[in-house]
């Protein structure tokens, strides 16, 4: 057999072995080099203030660059980062890379946006983690009010009273927190009204099948009627057409995310669309 020296020491690759569990084990060895072989890359989707702008910030989204297999995104990969403990360091990778795109649009004059990084179950429990974002925020010399930290609804409530804990102290250093995916847990409602969240992101899954009537227009305005309950901002993700901007307007959702209005996209495409169309990116008012 031959040997693959692993961050975490050695792999074995049997020839008994199945070619799946071969393919993962590749896969899983692969991951731990992406960060130092300079693969992993991060894409920035807009948020735009509804009902048609101008984006307020962006969210990074992780993708890998593999040598053979070529841009994953990270539901390739992200399962396997966290099974094998690897995302604690591309998440930390993630965190500063976002923090210093943010730093260069800072620097360009974009002093308004926001930028949102997600969070995995496992990032989330490091004791570290608030050490980490912190000294981040100082190395790029971020304000804390610019950074959001999404967090599933799944993982905010997997451990609610640690969830309540980390984010009031996140939010005593000023930094936002976003309750990703909302809709797809199971939320105490309780916990949730001790959540100190700034937003909440209602789940894609919702929004895409968002017509004027009909079981999920319910459910939406349900959503959208428990966030301003309880003082946080709503985000729609995943706004595809334009008949979903307009109803998510109407019921008063703040934030529209989606391929209508700006795909993921890398920091030169970015750069570009900024300067062809300045009127989408430019805030004409400070919100907190
Ligand atoms: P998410 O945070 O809920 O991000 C939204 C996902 O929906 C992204 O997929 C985005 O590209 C996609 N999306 C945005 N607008 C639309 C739309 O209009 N239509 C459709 N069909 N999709 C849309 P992506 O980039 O593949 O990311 C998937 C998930 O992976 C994210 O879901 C997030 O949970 C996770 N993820 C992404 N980047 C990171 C990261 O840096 N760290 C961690 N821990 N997780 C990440
Ligand atoms: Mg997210
Ligand atoms: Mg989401
Ligand atoms: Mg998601």
């Amino acid at each position: 057999h031959t040997k693959h020296n692993g961050r975490n020491g050695y792999h074995f690759f049997q020839p008994s072995m199945n070619a799946l569990a071969q393919t993962q084990l590749q896969l899983m060895n692969d991951l731990w080099l992406a960060e130092s072989r300079h693969e992993l890359r991060l894409l920035y989707q807009p948020k735009f203030q509804a009902p048609a702008g101008p984006a307020i910030g962006f969210e990074a989204l992780l993708r890998w660059e593999h040598p053979q297999r070529g841009l994953l995104a990270p539901d390739a990969f992200l399962p396997l980062a966290e099974k094998t403990g690897v995302i604690i360091s591309i998440g930390l990778w993630v965190l500063n890379e976002a923090c210093r795109q943010l730093s260069e649009w800072r620097a360009a004059g974009y002093t308004n946006w926001t930028m949102a990084v997600n969070l995995s179950a496992m990032q989330f429990e490091q004791p570290s983690l608030i050490d980490d974002v912190m000294s981040c925020l100082t190395r790029h010399n971020i304000p804390p009010e610019m950074l959001i930290l999404e967090v599933t609804e799944t993982t905010a409530m997997s451990d609610p009273d640690e969830s309540v804990r980390l984010l009031t102290e996140l939010t005593r250093l000023g930094v936002k927190a976003s309750i990703d995916d909302f809709g797809t847990g199971y939320s105490s409602l309780l916990y949730l009204k001790r959540l100190p969240a700034s937003e909440l992101k209602i789940d894609r899954a919702f929004v895409n099948e968002l017509r004027a009537e009909g079981e999920d227009a319910t459910i939406v305005s349900a959503i959208i009627a428990l966030a301003k309950t309880l003082n946080l901002r709503v985000v729609a993700e995943g706004v595809e057409t334009v008949e979903q901007q307009a109803f998510l307007t109407e019921l008063g959702c703040n934030t529209l995310q989606g391929y209508l209005l700006g795909k993921p996209l890398d920091p030169q495409s970015i750069t570009h669309m900024v300067k062809h169309t300045p009127e989408h990116f430019t805030r004409r008012e400070v919100e907190k």
